[in-house]
Formats: C-alpha cells, sequence, structure tokens
C-alpha cells in the first residue's frame, strides 16, 4: 500500500509549499520510489478555471481535461509524471458532489455533515487510485488556522490514526523569520504554528523552516525542542537561487533522508541526482544570452504564465543559454508613438501568450506584424495564434479580420465553436452557456503536415499530442486565402477540421499553435517548440 505524506504549511501563505511537495517528490523518484502528488485546495470555487489570472495565477490544464492549481505545474515539471483530474480537489468540488447526492436521496434520510461526510469524501481523495506507487504526497493549500482547512485537517487526522505511523507522515512548512533590529532570528512563530497543528490533532514528523538566513543550530534545537520533533527533521530551508536548485538544496539539508527515517525506512536506496546536477549545471553556466519579449496582458504578474515563464527557462537549458524575459504590456503598442518598435527592436524572439478578452489584442496583433516584417522568431500560443491569423488575413486584405470573443465581426478569422470530436465523442457546447469547464480541454491530437517545419521542430513526427484550453478557433474557411498570403496551416485536428498549428515559411522562424506546449515542458526534457524558439533567437541574437 502507497505510504502518505502530509504537506501543511504554517504562519504565512506564498511559502513555496508547491514547490518543496515538488522537490521532496523528485527527491524520493530519485531513489527509485514511484510517486504521486496531490493538491487540496480548500476554497469553495469548483475548480480555478474561472478564477482571474490576478487571483490564482495560472491554470494548469491536464491532459485529461482538468483545469486545476498551478502547483500541479510543479509536481509535473519536477517528477514528470502527468498530472490528472484527480490529483486536485477543492472543497467546491467536494460540496457539489455531496450536494448532488443528497439531493438523489442516496444518504437514505441522514443528516449530511462536515464529519463525516466531507471528511470521508476528502479521505476517498487521498486513497484514490494509489495501488501501484510507493509514495502519494499531498500538499493542503492555504496556512494551518484557516477556518476553510479545517476539514481537510480533520481529514489528515482521522487518516494518521486509520493507516497508522508506519503508513503517514506529516511535513510542516513554517517561517523562521530574521528581525534585522535585533539581529536575530525568531522561532516563535514556528511554535506558535505547530501549537496550532497540534491542536487539531497532528503532531508533525519534520519541519520545514523557510528562512533568509542560516538557521542556528541552537535554534533548530530550540524549534526541536518545543515542537516535539528530534533536531535532525527540522530541515532549514534557505532561499534558492533557482527553483532548480531546490532538490539538490533540500537533498543537502537531509529532506528526503529525514522524511523516510520517520516511516522507519532506513535501507532506502541512494538517490540519483545526476538529472538535478545536469539541470543546475546548465542553468549555472550558460554560454549566451537569449532576450524574449513576451507581449501579453497579465504581465504584472509572473504567476499568470507560469508554466509559459518556465518553458522559456527550459529552452534556454536546451541550448545552454541564459534566457533573460521581456513582459511587455501590449496595450502600451496600442497608444500613438514609437513604444512598440522601441521595446521590440531589442527583442531576439517575440512570443505573444494565451489570454482571454478584447483588451490589449491590438497590441498583440501589431507585435506579430513587427515580428513578421523583421524576420524576429515569433511563437504565438493559442489566442497568440489566433491574433496571428488574424494578423495575416488583415496583410492578405481582409481589414475587418477579427475574433468574435471581441464582438461582432465581418470577418470572424477566428470564431466560437460549439461542435467537435474528441476522444468521448462529439462534444457540443452553447454560445452564451456555462463558463466553468466547458472550454475545449485536455489533451488533442494534431496532425502535422510532412516536410513542414513544425514536423522538422517535433523530430519527423506525424502525429502529435498537446494540451488545449479555449473556447475559439481558427476559421478553417480562411485556410486557402491565408495559404496563399504565406501562412501555412501545417497542423489540423485529426478530422482535418481545427486549424491547430500555423507557420510561415517566407519567415526565419514563425510559429502559431492552437495548444500550450508549456504545460507539457520539464527542465530535463525541454519543450521541442521551447527548445527550437530559443535556438532561433540565438541565431538572431548574432545578427542584431
Ligand atoms: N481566448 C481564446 C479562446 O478562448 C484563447 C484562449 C487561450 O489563449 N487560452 O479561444
Amino acid at each position: 500500500m502507497a505510504r502518505y505524506i502530509f504537506i501543511t504549511g504554517g504562519v504565512v501563505s506564498s511559502l513555496g509549499k508547491g514547490l518543496m511537495a515538488a522537490s521532496l517528490a523528485a527527491l524520493l523518484q530519485a531513489r527509485g520510489y514511484k510517486v504521486r502528488i496531490r493538491k487540496f485546495d480548500p476554497y469553495l470555487n469548483v475548480d480555478p478555471g474561472t478564477m482571474s489570472p490576478y487571483q490564482h495565477g495560472e491554470v494548469y490544464v491536464t491532459d485529461d481535461g482538468a483545469e486545476t492549481d498551478l502547483d500541479l505545474g510543479h509536481y509535473e515539471r519536477f517528477t514528470g509524471v502527468s498530472a490528472r483530474q484527480s490529483d486536485n480537489v477543492t472543497s467546491g468540488r467536494i460540496y457539489q458532489q455531496i450536494i448532488a447526492r443528497e439531493r438523489r436521496g442516496d444518504y437514505l434520510g441522514a443528516t449530511v455533515q462536515v464529519i463525516p461526510h466531507v471528511t470521508d469524501a476528502i479521505k476517498q481523495f487521498a486513497l484514490a487510485d494509489a495501488d501501484d506507487l510507493d509514495f502519494v504526497l499531498c500538499e493542503i493549500g492555504g496556512t494551518v488556522g484557516d477556518i476553510e482547512s479545517l476539514p481537510f485537517m480533520e481529514a489528515i487526522r482521522q487518516l494518521r490514526n486509520e493507516l497508522g505511523p508506519q503508513q503517514t507522515v506529516s511535513v510542516h512548512v513554517t517561517l523562521v523569520p530574521y528581525i534585522a533590529a535585533a539581529g536575530e532570528l525568531k522561532t516563535k512563530p514556528t511554535q506558535h504554528s505547530v501549537r496550532e497543528l497540534a491542536a487539531l490533532g497532528i503532531q508533525p514528523d519534520v519541519l520545514l523552516c523557510r528562512a533568509e538566513h542560516p538557521i542556528p543550530e541552537s535554534d533548530r534545537r530550540k524549534i526541536a525542542q518545543f515542537c516535539n520533533v528530534r533536531a535532525e527533521a527540522v530541515i532549514p530551508a534557505l532561499d534558492a537561487p533557482s527553483i532548480y536548485s531546490v532538490p539538490l538544496q533540500y537533498h543537502a539539508e537531509g529532506l528526503d533522508r529525514e522524511v523516510l527515517r520517520a516511516f522507519g525506512i532506513d535501507d532506502a536506496p541512494a538517490p540519483d541526482l545526476s538529472r538535478w546536477h545536469d539541470v543546475t549545471d546548465r542553468y549555472f553556466n550558460p554560454e549566451g544570452e537569449v532576450t524574449v519579449g513576451v507581449v501579453g496582458k497579465y504581465v504584472g504578474l509572473q504567476d499568470a504564465y507560469k508554466s509559459l515563464n518556465e518553458a522559456l527557462v527550459h529552452g534556454g537549458l536546451a541550448n545552454r543559454v541564459k534566457v533573460n524575459i521581456r513582459w511587455l504590456d501590449a496595450e502600451l503598442f496600442e497608444r500613438e508613438g514609437d513604444e512598440l518598435a522601441a521595446q521590440l527592436e531589442p527583442m531576439h524572439a517575440i512570443l505573444v501568450p494565451g489570454g482571454f478578452g478584447e483588451r490589449g489584442s491590438e497590441g498583440k496583433i501589431a507585435s506579430v506584424r513587427f515580428a513578421r516584417e523583421h524576420g524576429v522568431p515569433f511563437l504565438g500560443i493559442c489566442l497568440g495564434m489566433q491574433m496571428a491569423c488574424i494578423e495575416s488575413a488583415r496583410s492578405a486584405g481582409h481589414a475587418a479580420a477579427s475574433s468574435t470573443e471581441f464582438g461582432a465581426t465581418e470577418e470572424p478569422v477566428v470564431g466560437i465553436i460549439t461542435e467537435w470530436m474528441s476522444e468521448e465523442g462529439l462534444q457540443q457546447r452553447e454560445e452564451g452557456g456555462d463558463l466553468g469547464g466547458t472550454m475545449r480541454l485536455g489533451a488533442y491530437d494534431a496532425v502535422l503536415s510532412p516536410n513542414s517545419h513544425v514536423a522538422r521542430i517535433y523530430g519527423g513526427a506525424s502525429t502529435i499530442s498537446e494540451r488545449h484550453r479555449h473556447r475559439y478557433e481558427v476559421n478553417a474557411a480562411y485556410r486557402d486565402a491565408l495559404e496563399r498570403d504565406g501562412l501555412i496551416f501545417s497542423g489540423m485536428s485529426p478530422d482535418g477540421l481545427l486549424p491547430e498549428i500555423v507557420e510561415r515559411p517566407d519567415h526565419p522562424w514563425f510559429v502559431g499553435v492552437q495548444f500550450h506546449p508549456e504545460l507539457k515542458s520539464k527542465p530535463f526534457d525541454p519543450h521541442p517548440l521551447f527548445a527550437g524558439f530559443i535556438a532561433a533567437g540565438l541565431r538572431q541574437s548574432r545578427l542584431v
């Protein structure tokens, strides 16, 4: 049976629990164990799909079409294990299921309550589909003491009791702040946080203490004594120079060893960390630099483009170069003046990412035009591909070309689709229907044209599978007109109806994709589109 590691956070939010969970999973995996990471989100949204990126950061989409928390992206990038719908649950989803069952009458007259009904549902979620795994890591969103997370804490307490100490370990992530005026680190917030957790019936086995300064041995012993944890299991977690150094750093501090020891495992195989040594070697010893301009809408908050940011870094790792990302606000390019040329000229490559809504769209289209006319490597992702098609249509004489996402148009180069084929059969949607969970979501195949640029980028593949998250599609009725003007439709859905990839043979490197390749890129396995895009940027950097 799988062993369970429950990861909670205390003191403040944003301690990097997700990264910690991903790193611990990577370390256990490096020792040969099979791992899976799950995220419990205490909020009441059924999933983060309808939340603004400003609220929640990026929505991470899985192969099976779930819209999930961005931490699942970290999990996948660090372990290579494809996340699934069943790896992310929210209070909203649990209540939705329970209320649906209650309405059906499934509870046979019982009073439906947080304990046992909600806690049982949480436990089932944690335990499901774990037979072939060695470790399941469950990260609880939020901070201990939150009202919302109480049912999750209670479910963990029960599981610890039911499965026993050999089967479950609790890791608590806390903060040891540095008070500059006193010149000291303070352990009191950690003590309080552990006390709060203990009051909920959960005694942590391992403490991971985030700190900006090294934690002196005396403070480690103090934390151990007050928190009832062995001193070696108080793991200092200092700020890391890169997220990709975190697994090696936590390993050096003994995190995986102490977690295994807490399970009573003393004879675990030594970890093979070569993958992480290679990644950090490439990251810290670049042989060049490429500057990429990302023209988007949510540029004020990098979490909104988390996977994109990482995938660009991976493209750099593949080419042994440092990638400087310049986040450019598309709206600035809509104003009068030379702002656009001034900002885009120094770029070695231009990327227009995914997005929603009309705001900034003219600035994105103008950026595509700049990349096309100046021969600057261009990658358009999802909305970015749609903007590239509109730009090409306008340059081909369809002056009114637009997307129906932005309002009624006589030239719907991009339009809403209400029917498409998936593995489960025909999908149908209504215009003006629910927004939650109704986009074209998850993995779909694309058939690549032989001898196309993308077929070469994908190593000669004829069919690829990539993840989608969009409501609108490029209108295949414009295919002939756009191809005559030089924008080739080099990837289509298997039924030939939905454009998946466009490219320009008259340009050094110009690709638009309807899917999100950034979601599948890994530091140790950079996505070919990002590796190719950065390689093209590197060539461009030698020209300018
Ligand atoms: N807004 C566009 C659509 O819904 C693009 C979505 C995206 O970029 N993820 O089709």
